[in-house]
């Protein structure tokens, strides 16, 4: 095989590449800082702190993001959750009814949810015995009209990281874009391959404020990318995706980096503990390693055990109907007290 040539045109569909983006009143002037008076966008002018439309573009955010993971701001797109980001991902490259797309299960349920909302198919190329993909089946199932390969790494509902030479040989080879999900990649070893976009132009990488940062409830989905895909990406994205609450928000917190390293230490260090008591239960049949927040244990019977949690009032996720993962529970890292409570309840309901 040849390693590709990534030609952006060959892999956005046509009336896309041909859109001009929507330009918007907060587009066309931009200067926040000289004092203007603004009679441009029909906004109603007396001050509440959110009267005026948000900026666009989120170019503070921006700013701070780049420099904190050392891209430029044309490399980053911001949108309402990952789950924005990854729906303009699939609205920019596949054609509906036409093109494929490629995901490796057990993953992250959107991708598919996604592919089925814009009438993509969905080919589903199981993740091996160890959770690592199977790159020969990959490359099998490639036609011409693959357009997007999702890896979820650290993935999701296993808790792995994705071997970094798998994906290296993905990157090299595969002719659409690559979604490399990193929405766990906080609670990782692994560098981010955010590090690796000015070596692989069809490189997409997704992450999120949703976990590690504690702001699932702002919703802010961020895609870094070459400028040229960013640029196809902002062709199609609604003008005003993230809200002046949501930005403001996220603009304060991610600032705290020494406040949300002290939280993830916190939450390693109870999933090491978690870990080691889990395996002192006697229905715990398995447990998988985890790179994540969570952790994906085997069960005698997740059915029953899932019950017995929900009625002492702890919710956890059944996963056993995903490949490889039959009779699993994933139990989500949470505070001391909570792991406290949930080794107690497991420790009470192994004796029934
Ligand atoms: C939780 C999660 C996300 C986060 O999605 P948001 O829309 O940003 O909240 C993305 N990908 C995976 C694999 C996840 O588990």
């Amino acid at each position: 095989m040849n390693k590709i040539k990534f030609d952006i045109k060959q892999v956005v569909r046509k009336n896309v590449l041909h859109l001009k983006p929507y330009s918007s009143a907060r587009d066309e002037f931009t200067d926040f800082n000289r004092d203007m008076i603004f009679l441009d966008a029909n906004e109603n002018p007396n001050e509440n702190g959110v009267n005026r439309y948000p900026d666009p573009q989120q170019r503070n955010l921006k700013t701070v993001l780049a420099n904190q993971k050392k891209v430029s701001e044309k490399n980053i797109l911001l949108g309402n959750g990952s789950d924005e980001v990854l729906d303009l991902i699939f609205r920019a490259f596949c054609e509906p009814a036409v093109d494929n797309i490629i995901t490796l299960p057990p993953t992250y349920g959107m991708y598919k949810v996604l592919a089925n909302i814009n009438n993509i198919e969905e080919q589903e190329v199981q993740l091996n015995n160890n959770f690592q993909p199977d790159i020969e089946s990959i490359f099998a199932h490639v036609n011409e009209n693959t357009k997007i390969l999702f890896i979820c790494s650290p993935n999701n509902p296993s808790g792995n990281l994705v071997d970094p030479q798998s994906i290296g040989y993905i990157l090299e080879y595969f002719t659409g874009v690559v979604v490399i999900d990193e929405a766990y990649i906080d609670f990782a070893d692994d560098k981010s391959w955010v590090n690796s976009l000015s070596k692989y132009t069809n490189l997409i990488v997704t992450q999120t404020l949703s976990k590690a940062y504690g702001l699932a409830g702002v919703r802010l989905g961020i895609c870094y990318a070459s400028e040229e895909i960013i640029d196809v990406l902002n062709k199609i994205k609604p003008p005003y995706n993230i809200n002046e609450l949501t930005q403001k928000r996220a603009l304060e917190r991610i600032v705290e980096e020494d406040i949300i390293k002290k939280e993830i230490d916190t939450i390693l260090k109870e999933r090491t503990r978690l870990k080691e008591t889990l395996s002192t239960i006697h229905f715990v049949k398995e447990i998988f390693h985890s790179d994540a927040n969570f952790i994906l244990v085997r069960v005698d019977d997740a059915n029953k055990r899932y019950d017995q949690l929900i009625s002492k009032g702890i919710v956890v996720r059944n996963r056993s109907t995903q490949p490889l993962c039959e009779n699993t529970l994933r139990f989500t890292v949470g505070t001391k007290e909570e792991n406290e409570k949930l080794i107690n309840t497991l420790v009470l309901i192994s004796k029934n």
